[in-house]
């Protein structure tokens, strides 16, 4: 879960008045109050671009305009270079650039080896495994960034401390193994968040968890666009499927009991994110839906629970039909709909794998 930053404290201009901490601009002097850090903060954002740094340009683009009145011209310039950026990342500049193979040759193409002579074809053959193990690499580039995140996210103090309250409390409930187990995928589903918000250049908190809630992390800017928002909020459920899917594929190999248990109860919470309402991440993946999407997201949950008999689906797909009858965003995000229908169709699935008792 994520939730909408808070801002609340004061400022000096430099001509000595005391100011709100939300005006941006002196009303006594007229000066803009954070005139050096915006212009600071929008060279940075100019010299990461051209070297390709998109979430470091993200990052600052937004840092800067926070700086700005809300009503202001450059606030609004800077809403439009925002929205571009993210849209370059949204569609996969930023990754092109970080796992772009350096210095890996490219692997020969097989077109046309049948009329080769036989070494040629054997040569291909070594290519295709090269071109496998390159993939392969890209896999275990892939999961190492991943898990370098993951370690990284426990280094915050709030995190760690918040966490080990949550697994205490669930401990004297249900035993410290289905505790940590729990406690556990609920941190990978607020790191999926985390990612997509570094992924944005949007700053955010460390994740927080609430013991007998769950977790979330307070964002400090808010995101500029719905899609932005959908790509936020969807993030932690698809980290939690794989979390889940992780769990399940140990028991599915050690007939471990624990491991389906986590695995089923993983998937049945961020199911339950999916309602489209609050704060909650499915109300932002449907932000970004089209009035037809929505419809077409009723009609996934209709699908999962048609598959699953599964209770929580029932009130998802009541949250989910109320919001099919508000207008959306016109055209409505794809790739917000495939998530989130994807999402819901597996996550029943796999809250319905019997568990053994
Ligand atoms: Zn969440």
């Amino acid at each position: 879960m994520t939730l909408p930053p808070d801002s609340s404290s004061s400022i000096s201009c430099v001509c000595g008045t005391s100011l709100p901490a939300e005006l941006r601009s002196c009303p006594s002097c007229n000066r803009l109050v954070h005139a050096t850090r915006l212009k600071q903060h929008v060279t940075d954002a100019e010299r990461s671009e051209s070297e390709g740094d998109l979430r470091g340009a993200l990052s600052d683009l937004r840092s800067a305009q926070v700086l700005l009145p809300s009503d202001s011209r450059q606030y609004a310039e800077l809403q439009r270079r925002i929205a571009h950026l993210s849209d370059r990342v949204d569609a996969g500049e930023d990754a092109a650039r970080s796992t772009r193979p350096q210095n890996v040759g490219t692997p020969p193409e097989s077109a046309a080896a049948s009329k080769r002579p036989r070494w040629v074809v054997a040569g291909s053959a070594i290519g295709a495994a090269g071109l496998l193990a390159w993939k392969f690499k890209f896999v275990v580039v892939f999961l190492f960034t991943k898990a370098k995140l993951l370690l990284l996210g426990l280094s915050k103090s709030t995190t760690l401390f918040t966490m080990l309250l949550s697994f205490s409390l669930y401990w004297t409930i249900w035993g410290w193994a289905f505790a940590l187990g729990l406690v556990l995928s609920i941190y990978v589903h607020e790191m999926g968040h985390v990612s997509a918000l570094r992924r944005f250049g949007i700053a955010a908190t460390a994740p927080m968890f609430i013991p007998g809630f769950g977790a979330l992390v307070r964002l400090d800017q808010y995101p500029q666009t719905a899609r932005e928002d959908a790509r936020v909020g969807l993030a932690g459920p698809i980290w939690g499927l794989g979390a889940s899917v992780a769990c399940l594929a140990v028991y599915g190999v050690t007939e471990n009991a624990l491991f389906a248990a986590v695995g089923t109860v993983g998937a049945w919470i961020n199911l339950f994110n999916l309602l489209p309402l609050w704060q909650l991440d499915g109300g932002r993946g449907f932000r970004a839906m089209s009035q037809p999407q929505r419809w077409l997201a009723v009609a996934a949950i209709a699908l999962a629970w048609a598959l699953t008999q599964e209770g929580l689906l029932l009130l998802l797909l009541l949250a989910a039909g109320f919001r099919a009858f508000t207008k959306g965003p016109e055209p409505g995000d794809r790739r917000a709909l495939l998530q989130y229908g994807g999402l819901v169709v597996v996550l029943a699935l796999l809250s319905a794998v019997p568990v053994p008792h």
